[in-house]
């Protein structure tokens, strides 16, 4: 499994390049800005997006979906209780961050268990809420894709609409800190980390 890791928009959050090599398929995660670079990125790594899926709905995460949705024709997901945001300026926090606002509706709702496939490879989705309502991380290969709820030594904030701190470190030890201790997470800002790592030095897990 291919898995490129582009730092896009001006708040510099992970987009995630994940396909299959061989099939020649996969997906985007989080294009929160840059869509035209994501699309030649891919389009010379001979990758057809088959979709875009969105951790969560805030503008660092979903900036250059709309875009990049016109640019390789694929759908949109989200999980179901965040796809509200992606209407809604005010909840997606576009109106106080840089550049044009996020105001579009997604193709696909995602559920807790949903699995995403490419290829012959294959993600399920796992809800964590605690940093919004509706936020997801991608599990399968081995890797996680933890999107603003688990980062380096750190988790997300819960201090915007739909966010819960217990509810964040519920979502977390309940769903995350049960993978393998060898799983690599590869998370919405800052550098990858493993589970073993999280569950030994995250200071909000202790
Ligand atoms: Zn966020
Ligand atoms: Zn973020």
């Amino acid at each position: 499994m291919i898995l490129k890791r582009l730092q896009v928009g001006v708040y510099a959050a992970n987009c995630y390049i994940i396909a299959d090599e061989e099939a020649q398929e996969g997906i985007i995660v989080d294009p929160g800005g840059d869509s035209e670079k994501i699309y030649q990125l891919t389009n010379s790594m001979g990758i057809k997006i088959k979709e875009i899926v969105l951790t969560h709905g805030h503008h660092d995460h979903i900036g250059g979906a709309d875009a990049l949705r016109t640019l390789t024709k694929a759908p949109i997901s989200i999980h179901k209780k965040d796809a509200e945001m992606t209407e809604d300026p005010e909840k997606n926090l576009s109106v106080m961050m840089y550049g044009p606002d996020s105001n579009f509706m997604v193709d696909k709702k995602l559920s807790d268990g949903d699995i995403i496939t490419f290829g012959s490879k294959s993600l399920k989705v796992i809800h964590t809420p605690g940093h919004t309502l509706g936020g997801i991380c991608l599990y399968g290969e081995s890797v996680l894709i933890s999107g603003d709820t688990l980062f380096e030594r750190s988790v997300g904030r819960s201090d915007l609409y739909g966010g819960d701190h217990d509810t964040l470190i519920r979502s977390i030890k309940n769903k995350l800190l049960i993978l393998e201790d060898d799983t690599k997470v590869y998370p919405g800002h800052g550098s990858d980390t493993t589970i073993a790592i999280e569950k030994k030095s995250n200071p909000f897990l202790r």
